[in-house]
């Protein structure tokens, strides 16, 4: 029942406009099944043959969504069915699923993942990178995939004004590049930001997809 009631009280919280990405790594299917059973059909991932084994498993009518890093050789185990790709850094990763999105006559949605935290990771473009992946690589030959948005995590601290700051420069971003390259676009319309500890900041600040995981299904056990 946690899960149910805790779907419920979220949806009723957000705002027009802004979509409830469940993401449920780790999670077993019962736990999917009774967040389907509350009303939710967007379900995120980080692993993509759990993923795969997931879809095959649940109701057709669930958009899943991939969150994790993408491995370039597993693809293809997602290329039939994934609705979105929240985490493509690299004009090589989008060339390569382009590639696997074709042999299935689909076009495949994707967001570019920006590095906004102060964290060292090594995953997500920097704003200058991404602006550069724009303005010179040829990405609108590539016919079966589009770019409709940006992704990013912000920081892992406590001092929200610093995440609220980072929010508010991927909003920026996202303006600068929807008026320079997706003007006549209005598929270019994703923020994906937002998780447990900081998603009410994510939406003051123009989130339009929040990833919340632990806060609907508990904490994860990893196995
Ligand atoms: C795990 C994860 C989330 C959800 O995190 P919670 O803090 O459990 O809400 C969101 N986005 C990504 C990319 C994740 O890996």
């Amino acid at each position: 029942m946690y899960i149910a009631e805790q779907i419920k009280r979220l949806r009723s919280e957000l705002p027009e406009g802004v979509n409830l990405l469940a993401i449920s790594k780790y999670q077993p299917i019962e736990s999917l099944q009774e967040a389907y059973d509350a009303g939710q059909r967007m379900f995120g991932e980080n692993h993509i043959q759990e993923m795969a084994a997931k879809a095959a498993a649940l109701p057709k009518d669930i958009a899943w969504h991939f969150t994790g890093h993408v491995q370039t050789n597993k693809i293809k185990y997602m290329a039939s069915f994934v609705s979105l790709i929240h985490a493509v850094d690299s004009f090589r990763l989008l060339r390569e699923i382009n590639k696997h999105a074709a042999k299935h006559n689909r076009v495949i949605d994707c967001l570019l993942q920006i590095h906004i935290a102060q964290e060292d990771t090594k995953y997500g473009l920097m704003v200058q990178e991404c602006r550069e992946l724009l303005a010179h690589e040829p990405w609108r030959e590539l016919e079966n995939v589009r770019i409709v948005g940006l992704m990013a995590m912000g920081s892992n601290t406590d001092d929200m004004e610093q995440v609220r700051g980072e929010f508010r420069q991927m909003k920026q971003l996202f303006d600068e590049l929807k008026e320079t390259y997706f003007a006549d676009e209005p598929s270019f319309c994703q923020l994906s930001e937002g998780m447990t500890d900081d998603y009410p900041i994510a939406i003051e600040e123009g989130s339009t997809i929040v990833r919340i995981g632990s806060m609907i299904f508990g904490d994860r056990v990893y196995l």
